[in-house]
């Protein structure tokens, strides 16, 4: 058996040819043995193993429904000529949720909350994103149902939203999966209350003792 062709291109620039033609003759294993190098340990295994939890914005993150002159503590950001209220706490809460979720964007912002949004609440990286073809409808949520469904397979799931309706909430009942739907009120956003929710959610899942949404 010749060697394995990558590897005699890799290496072919550093190894003399007398090596090389000698190297044809035999197996890959041998022609690693002869250059005294060891093959490569299996790759390793980088499944995600942290349940998910899909994120949705407006409502959670960015705030509104509060009245006139009694804005709640946060920032306010333009993105596309709109100015959008970041709950000043949100940061923090999402950074504590990412040590044991993986963070998945569910929102009609799409891409762009990678792109305002990452760095305004210390995110390390972008997250995944969920895209919904023009299905979006402020105020609801359903239409998300089809792209979660897809994104979480069977693995276990989290869903934090302002705009939970039955049709969410009958996916999350159908699930064999772990799951579950964490309501946001619209003005508030994330508070601490549902970060523990959250979090002892997900040490149940790691136990093995979650189901399904209370
Ligand atoms: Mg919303």
């Amino acid at each position: 058996m010749r060697p394995n062709p990558a590897v005699q291109f890799e290496l072919s620039a550093r190894v003399p040819a007398r090596l090389r033609e000698g190297a044809a003759q035999r197996d890959t294993l041998s022609y690693l043995r002869l250059l005294r190098l060891k093959p490569l340990p299996p790759v390793l295994d980088v499944t995600e193993t942290r349940p998910i939890l899909f994120v949705d914005v407006d409502g959670v993150i960015s705030l509104f429904g509060f009245e006139r002159g009694n804005a709640p503590p946060g920032s306010f950001v333009m993105v596309d000529g709109i100015p959008h209220c970041i709950g000043s706490e949100c940061g923090g809460r999402f950074g504590r949720l990412a040590e044991r979720f993986e963070l998945v964007w569910a929102t009609g912002w799409e891409e762009k909350a990678n792109e305002y949004l990452v760095r305004l609440l210390s995110l390390e990286a972008d997250l995944p994103t969920l895209t919904f073809d023009g299905r979006a409808v402020f105020g609801t949520a359903h239409w998300k149902v089809e792209a979660i469904d897809e994104y979480a397979g069977d693995r276990p799931a989290a869903w934090i939203d302002d705009s939970l309706d039955e049709r969410c909430h009958a996916w999350a009942r159908n699930r064999s999966a772990p799951t579950l739907l964490v309501e946001t009120e619209s003005h508030e956003g994330i508070a601490d209350e549902h970060v523990e929710l959250l979090l002892d959610w997900a040490a149940k899942v790691s136990a093995g003792a979650a189901r399904r949404s209370p």
